[in-house]
């Protein structure tokens, strides 16, 4: 039987096979001894009681993509969080979020939480923005808006939410797969709990072969892997003007004849985004952490 891995506990792996959940092992006649298998994972099992739910893990299928902080194995896409409002949306963070999934070349799109509590002018900002290169959906759990366009964009993927806390992440699953039971509420109050025990990465299915996980711990970001020098090839808003940058592998920022920074001139590219771009280039030139 082939299944995903969605939770792993203390050497028992819970394989989901789109109805139920069976709880493996991985052992005797597991073929990919040396890995260890992720959740997310696709894997074959052999079935030992299907009264019990109880299985043997065989094999891990080909890994497509990972993600190393949560450790999770082939999401399909990610959908990045933020509120608008409260808290106040961090667009550099926001920025990084993006850059990260284009670095991996996860596919993304950009959720507005809370939209109850934004006001349209905000909104507006925010979309023009974003919406010339991600699909960004506008959420209210609280006033149940958005959460259709937002089912549709989730579809039968495994979807990764990420984000930082506070913005509503778990309120979102809790609303998705209500049997996630995730706890929402207080930061304070959650930032203690994190600091006690370690959340492990869980997917949840939500139905029709869909799966979200939820990520704890993402809110510090992984040290970017890459080249200063490639940053620029992750912001999908210079494209377009690249071709009338007078240098070659031309970083816009300090170069003369750069297309990147007349479009940004001429508005055809967001003081925002322009501005972060430096931002985070300045951070990988220092090679601090984030
Ligand atoms: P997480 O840290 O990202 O998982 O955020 P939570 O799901 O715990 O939500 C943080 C707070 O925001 C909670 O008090 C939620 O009740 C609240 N919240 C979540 N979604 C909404 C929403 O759509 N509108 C409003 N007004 N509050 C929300
Ligand atoms: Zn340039």
């Amino acid at each position: 039987m082939e299944g995903r891995i969605i939770k792993a506990i203390a050497g028992f792996y819970y394989v989901h096979n789109g109805e139920e959940a069976y709880e493996c092992r991985a052992r005797g006649i597991f073929r990919n001894k040396g890995i260890k298998p992720l959740v997310g994972d696709i894997v074959e099992i052999e079935v030992l009681s299907d009264e019990d739910k109880k299985g043997n893990l065989i094999e891990i299928k080909e890994r497509k993509s990972f993600l190393i902080r949560p450790a999770v194995a082939n999401p399909d896409q990610a959908l990045i969080v933020f509120a608008g409002a409260k808290p106040a949306p961090n667009l550099n963070l926001l920025d990084k979020f993006l850059t990260m999934m284009e670095i991996k070349r996860i596919p993304v799109a950009i959720a507005i939480s809370k939209s109850d509590l934004v006001d349209e002018a905000k909104l507006t900002e925010l979309r023009e923005i974003y919406s010339p290169h991600y699909k960004v959906i506008e959420i209210s759990v609280k006033e149940e808006l958005g959460l259709d366009e937002v089912k549709d964009y989730l579809g039968g993927k495994f979807t990764v939410l990420a984000g930082p806390s506070g913005v509503g992440k778990s309120t979102l699953t809790n609303y998705l797969a209500p049997e996630a039971n995730m706890e929402t509420g207080e930061i304070s109050r959650k930032i203690e709990r994190g600091k006690q025990t370690t959340r492990h990465a869980e997917l949840f299915y939500i139905g029709e072969g869909g799966y979200i996980c939820d990520t704890p711990g993402f809110g510090s970001l992984e040290l970017f892997d890459i080249d200063k020098r490639e940053l620029k090839d992750y912001f999908p808003d210079f494209e377009d003007y690249v071709k009338d940058c007078k240098f070659n592998g031309c970083i816009h920022i300090g170069e003369r004849d750069c297309g990147v920074k007349t479009a940004l001139s001429e508005g055809k590219i967001s003081e925002s985004r322009y501005k972060n771009y430096k931002l985070i280039y300045e951070e990988l030139s220092n090679k601090r952490g984030y």
